[in-house]
């Protein structure tokens, strides 16, 4: 797992959830801002949005309801964090975490 590279805090899932914005995530140790590859950060961020509409549209037309659409979009988008969070601490995506 990669730290913080100003505090060495080890980069946690809550700080990533947390995070506004996915180039640019605070740290909750010492909350200067891990800095992501661009590049890598809003490539997910557009998998994320396209796969989300994706799966609307395929409950949609499967004629589930609002209330799995709801429950899909959130159990995907907490899935997409988590992979997000496994990819940065794992360093497969670019950060300064070191
Ligand atoms: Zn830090």
């Amino acid at each position: 797992m990669k730290n913080c590279p100003h505090c060495a805090k080890q980069l946690s899932f809550w700080d990533v959830l947390r995070a506004v914005n996915p180039a640019s995530i605070p740290c909750g140790g010492c909350h200067k801002n891990i800095t992501v590859n661009k590049k890598s950060a809003f490539t997910t961020a557009g998998v994320a949005v396209l796969v989300s509409i994706a799966i609307c549209l395929a409950v949609q037309s499967a004629g589930l309801g609002m209330p799995i659409l709801v429950a899909s979009v959130v159990l995907l988008g907490l899935l997409l964090e988590v992979g997000y969070y496994l990819c940065l601490a794992r360093g497969v995506i670019k950060s300064d975490l070191q």
